[in-house]
Order: structure tokens, then sequence, then C-alpha cells
């Protein structure tokens, strides 16, 4: 088992210095024109593919990677470069994540490729939990699937919301309720196939932040999948749904839920992205208030300037250090027992929002204007206290963990 490290491998300073070339010299230059379009950057994710960055290979090297920071040091760099054109390159990894973490080997080596494509036809995936009353909520879940024994086949239906590259996907994976009595017990993921007849994209929303990146409703009129669509298979969930109502008749005893401890392996790669916007933002701050003049002096020769640099920093190389400690214990099978994932992911939403929010003051009124791109970095930094569990969310959940008591 690996130890805990801070000190990166000779492959990983190598990977992550090409990552960081890709971000400096392609990404940088065409973020502030795919921030005004918001539209799919294909362009920027071909020529991700191209180099091998958007692929499945470079994807699995980095998640098996035994110390655990190969996935958290490929985040932070590309977000470094830009969040939209991160989300559009990156975004399909929650999917891939998805099939991974509850998927048969056979559904593994099916789906994901299908995933990605490769560079001559590249692929996105989309994964679809969020319903318009089911957030945070998620048990309050709608979207049903119903299995039809006669023809091995799951009927889904319900609308899906903010999927992230939802509609434009070629292959969506979806959460749906199995059996409604059973609350998030209830429910099972399905692929859907590329192509598959009633699946189609409803409203595309407009946002505030992270406009390359796709965002959009799905909707799923009879979606009909073969019965090998469902993740880990029949006789699995059988048995899960089995236990789940044993324990429901025995007074709800809740326990842990599967879920919960796959969001608290996958929230810091959240939060590792959170950590490249600020680290980003940090930067141009840095290099501005050494070089801006005002009262004859450079404004960082000012404590009031000086004094919030000096917090940014400290705040992100703590956020990297809970990202990194629960990337380890994810890697090494340490169980989350503080919500240790939970708390990263808050931590590091949490910086890059203040952050962001300090470099644009450093920056005065250039900062407030899309000619620097703080802006930017301050718009895309708002939804990391939203999405993949709210700041509020992550503390309810770190609050149970440490409390043992089930707090609402
Ligand atoms: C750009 C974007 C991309 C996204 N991508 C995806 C995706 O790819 N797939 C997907 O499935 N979803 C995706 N989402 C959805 C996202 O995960 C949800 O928006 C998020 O979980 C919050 O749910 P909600 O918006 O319904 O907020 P709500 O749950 O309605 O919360 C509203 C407010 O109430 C607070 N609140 C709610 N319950 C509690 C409580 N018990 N205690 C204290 N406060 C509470 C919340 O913290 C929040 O401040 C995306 C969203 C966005 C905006």
């Amino acid at each position: 088992m690996a130890e805990f490290t801070m000190e990166l491998n000779e492959d990983q300073v190598g990977v992550r210095d090409w990552i960081h070339g890709f971000a400096a010299d392609v990404m940088r230059p065409a973020a502030a024109e795919w921030d005004e379009r918001e539209e799919t950057p294909w362009p920027v994710i071909r020529e991700a593919a191209k180099i091998g960055l958007y692929s499945l290979d470079f994807y699995a090297q980095q998640f098996l990677d035994p110390t655990g920071l190969g996935i958290p040091m490929t985040l932070e760099e590309l977000f470094w470069g830009d969040a939209g054109l991160g989300l559009a390159i990156a975004g399909t990894g929650l999917a891939a994540i998805g099939v991974f973490t509850n998927g048969t080997d056979e559904q593994i080596g099916t789906w994901v490729p299908q995933m990605y494509g490769d560079a001559n036809d590249v692929k996105l995936a989309a994964f679809c939990s969020s319903e318009p009353d089911a957030g945070s909520d998620v048990a309050a879940m709608r979207t049903r699937a119903v299995y039809a024994e006669a023809t091995d086949e799951w009927v889904l239906t319900g609308t899906k919301t903010w999927a992230t590259n939802g509609g434009i996907a070629d292959v969506h994976v979806v959460v749906a309720v199995v059996d409604p009595a059973l609350g998030s017990r209830g429910h099972a993921s399905f692929i859907v196939p590329p192509n598959t007849p009633g699946l189609s994209q409803g409203q595309k929303f407009k946002k505030h932040g992270i406009r390359a990146s796709h965002t959009a409703e799905v909707v799923l009129d009879g979606v009909r999948v073969p019965g090998h669509c469902l993740l880990g298979g029949k006789e699995k969930l059988d048995e899960r749904l089995a236990r789940a109502r044993e324990r429901a008749a025995k007074g709800g005893e809740r326990g842990r839920n599967a879920a919960m401890a796959t969001f608290e392996a996958s929230r810091p790669a959240v939060g590792a992205q959170a950590v490249g916007i600020a680290r980003a933002a940090y930067e141009v701050a840095l290099d501005y208030a050494r070089t801006r003049v005002q009262f004859g002096r450079p404004i960082i020769d000012n404590q009031g300037v000086a004094f919030q640099l000096a917090d940014m920093r400290t705040r992100i190389d703590a956020a990297r250090l809970l990202v990194w400690r629960a990337s380890w214990m994810a890697a090494t099978g340490k169980s989350f027992t503080s919500a240790e994932g939970s708390m990263s992911k808050l931590f590091a939403g949490e910086t890059a929002k203040t952050v962001t929010a300090q470099a644009m003051q450093i920056l005065g009124g250039n900062g407030y204007t899309r000619e620097y791109p703080v802006e930017r970095m301050h718009r895309d930094a708002a939804i990391y206290t939203i999405f993949e569990g709210t700041s509020e969310i992550q503390r309810l959940v770190i609050a149970r963990a440490v409390s043992g008591v089930p707090i609402r």
C-alpha cells in the first residue's frame, strides 16, 4: 500500500508538466472565446484527444495510480488552464466513474471505451442523477425504471436536469428508481447506449460560469434498454434490494449507503478542480500586485494587499492537502470515517470562491472586466459550492460522520 507523500514521483512530475503545457498553450488562449460562445469546445476536446489527454487509457492510468495523486494532479492542472474547457474535457469522467464503481468488468470493458471514442472520432458521456425536484434530496427522485421480464428490458421514464453533456453525450448513465418504497436504496444506474430512441435533450441552460461546459435537461420517454445495461447486473440488484427490504422491515436501520461511499471517493476530484481555479486566480493576482503601482509603489507593498495574498496561498495549499489526503485514502481503501472526501470538496470549493473574489479585489477595476481572466475565474468558481453536493450538504455529511447524530 502506498504511503502518503506530498512528493510527486518522476513519472507524475512528467505527466503534470505535460498537462500544464496543454493548459498553458491550448486552453488558456482559447478560454475567453469559448466562455463567450457558450458552446461545446469540440476543437479543444479533439486537440486533447489527439495528444492522448482525452482518452480512456490516460484516465484509467491516473485512476489506478496507487498513490491516489494521479487524478487530483491532472484535474488541478486542467482547471488551472480553464474551468469551462476543463469540465468539457473532464465531464465524461463523471459517467465513467459511475460505470467503474458500479459496473461489472464486462460493462466497464464495453461502455467506458464508447464514452471516450478515439482521436479520430471523439465521444462524450453524461451522468444523469439530478432532477427538478431532486437535487440535494436524492431520495425524491422520480425517474422510474421498470423491468419488462418478457423482453429482458428496462423501461426508463422521467426528466433529468443539469446534466453535464446531457443530450449531446453518446453514452448516458442514468440513475432511476426501481423500488419507490426504499427511498435512495431503491435506486439503480443504467447505461443508455448511443442513439437509443426516447432519449432527448430538453432545455440547454445558459449559465453564470463554466460556460464552455454543456449543461442540459435529459428527457427519458419510455426509453427501452437491454437487461445488460443495468450496472452491476440483475442478480446483484435483487440481492441489494432484498437486504434493503429486510432492513426496512426491521425498523428502517439506515446504515451506510454505497452511494455515499462512492461520493466520498469522487468528491476529492471535484475539490482538485476547485484548487486549480483558485491557484490560477492567485497567480494572476500576485503578478498584478507586484506590477500595479499606486501612490508611487507597487500595491503589494501594502500589507492590506500582501496579507490577502498570504491568506489566499495558505488556503490553496490547505485545500490541496485535504484533497490529496482524501484521494490517497480512496486509492488505499481507507474508510472515510470523518467524511474526509466531503471535507476536501467543501474546503476546496469555498476556497475557490473566496480566493477568486480576493483576486478580483486585488485587480481593482481591471479585475471586474473581461480584459483580465479573474472575472471569468470568479464566475467559474461559484459552481464549486453547488454541484456534486452543495457546501451545506457537505457540512451535513461531515457533521453526521463525526457526531454519529442523524442531523437534519
Ligand atoms: C453547472 C451544473 C452542472 C451539473 N452537473 C450535473 C451532472 O452532470 N449530473 C447530475 O446529476 N447533476 C448535475 N448538477 C446538479 C447539481 O449536483 C445540483 O444542482 C446540486 O446537487 C444541488 O441541487 P439543487 O440545485 O436542486 O439545490 P437544492 O437541493 O434545491 O438546494 C437549494 C439550497 O438549499 C440548501 N439545502 C438543501 N437541503 C438542505 C439541508 N438539508 N440542509 C441545509 N441546506 C440545504 C442547499 O445547500 C442550497 O443552498 C449540475 C448542476 C449545475 C448547476
